[in-house]
């Protein structure tokens, strides 16, 4: 459970690190782009309907040559271009609107008069008024402009509007050349989806990347950590994944450290400072396990103690240090004789434990003393001195028994082989 929280925690931490300036990224890049390429696509629909208002200005202007006048008769307007009247003409911006499919009006002043704008009945919307603030500023102002967003007969259109100027430079009406507002917007929105979609799916698949390899990296550190509670919980032979360990980055080494410290951890629990052989405490426990076996296979084992003789004449003569010393050098051969036999162990000061697996008593005295053999013979050398030493052993076979008294039964022989000229293997 708290394992969890904790990778989640972390979890959130990639998160924030990568997952959001990505998002932010994306968003603003996307913005951006999406923007600009809005920005073009109307400023494109702008220059064609300013194109096309020259145009139409420019047909009329061939077909009718002349100047718009306009008469009035029993209250109603007539348009004029040159010597013809255009007011009940269509023919030019219906056919204009067919091919561009924009629509066209010719206003006198600010009254439409000729118009491709229906209402619902398809009913022309001539008559009608443009609004105010247009009429200042192109027909007033004689100057063409854009409108993004101008009502009319209940649509919004995407307009531009020209003056119409006659040859004596005055005002006439004005020229609208229009698109519905909401299809130049659909126009645009299509225009920046694949953009849109695109940044999205490039995000979508940053995000993507970036959980895997997170999950994998998150993965590893909580079997670090796992291991890490366990050894901490004294589970000093909990294993690591091989991939984990196989990893070459940081957090394989992390991995092998952890590894490591429990067997720093273990040789601290386990071995004796000064001679590397197991201590005490843990001899016993290997013991059992020793004893457990041979009452299960109904192969015996052999348990002996040695006692280097004289020891203390070792320390008075020679120093302490040389002491330690010996005790190095005599631990080593023991470690060495007892390889593939059993195991050696620092009982005590100048005492120590031999298991011999699988040897019973006879066995296990041949071995003794060969290993006393090599002992007698060796000349230690400490500084400018020289040391020759010998030992006494007790050994006893092992059973089913209590192990105080089968090291007891041990320790009482090398107590005879003391009394009794010591340098021997008592059993
Ligand atoms: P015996 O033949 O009867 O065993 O005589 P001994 O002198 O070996 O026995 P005794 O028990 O009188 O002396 C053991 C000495 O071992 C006393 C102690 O100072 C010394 N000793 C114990 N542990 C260490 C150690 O770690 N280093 C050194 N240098 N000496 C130690
Ligand atoms: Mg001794
Ligand atoms: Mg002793």
């Amino acid at each position: 459970m708290e394992m969890r929280s904790r990778g989640g925690g972390l979890r959130m931490t990639f998160l924030k690190l990568s997952v959001l300036p990505i998002l932010l990224l994306t968003l603003i890049v996307t913005l951006f782009a999406a923007g600009s390429f809005a920005r073009t696509m109307r400023r494109e629909v702008e220059n064609e309907l300013k194109n096309l208002n020259g145009a139409v200005s420019a047909a009329y202007d061939m077909i009718y040559p002349g100047d718009y006048t306009v008469a009035e008769e029993l209250g109603e307007l007539y348009l004029f271009k040159g010597k013809h009247q255009i007011n009940e003409d269509y023919s030019v911006i219906d056919k204009i609107k067919e091919n561009t499919g924009a629509d066209i009006t010719i206003s006198y002043q600010n009254v439409r008069v000729i118009t491709t704008l229906m209402d619902e009945n398809h009913d022309r919307l001539a008559g009608t008024k443009v609004s105010g603030s247009i009429t200042r500023e192109v027909l007033e102002g004689k100057v063409g402009k854009f409108y993004p967003k101008v009502p009319i007969g209940g649509e919004n259109y995407f307009a531009y509007y020209a003056p119409l100027i006659n040859s004596d430079g005055s005002s006439v009406g004005m020229l609208f050349v229009a698109k519905p507002s909401r299809e130049v917007d659909r126009l645009i929105w299509k225009s920046i989806t694949p953009i849109v979609a695109g940044a999205l799916a490039v995000a979508a698949v940053m995000i993507l990347i970036i959980t895997v390899f997170s999950n994998r990296f998150l993965r590893t550190l909580i079997e670090i950590e796992n291991l890490l509670k366990k050894t901490a919980n004294g589970e000093l032979n909990a294993e690591l994944e091989p991939e984990v360990l196989k990893r070459g980055d940081e957090l394989g080494d992390m991995g092998r450290n952890v590894i490591r410290m429990q067997r720093s951890l273990r040789d601290l629990i386990e071995l004796d400072q000064l001679t590397g052989l197991y201590n005490r405490r843990y001899v016993q426990r290997k013991l059992e396990q020793v004893q457990k076996k041979s009452v299960e296979t109904g192969i015996p084992f052999s348990v002996a103690i040695g006692d280097i003789d004289f020891f203390k004449k070792v320390n008075d003569t020679y120093g302490h240090e040389c002491g330690d010393a010996v005790l190095m050098d005599v631990s080593a051969r023991m470690r060495e004789l007892m390889k593939g036999r059993g195991f050696a162990a620092r009982w005590g000061g100048e005492e120590f434990l031999l298991v011999f697996e699988n040897y019973r008593l006879e066995m296990a005295a041949d071995s003794l003393e060969d290993l006393l053999g090599v002992i007698r013979s060796r000349t230690i050398s400490f500084q400018d001195e020289k040391v020759k030493i010998t030992m006494t052993f007790g050994v006893a076979e092992g059973d089913s028994g209590r192990l105080d008294h089968i090291i007891g039964k041990a320790d009482e022989k090398l107590y005879h082989g003391k009394n009794n000229g010591r340098n021997q293997v008592v059993w």
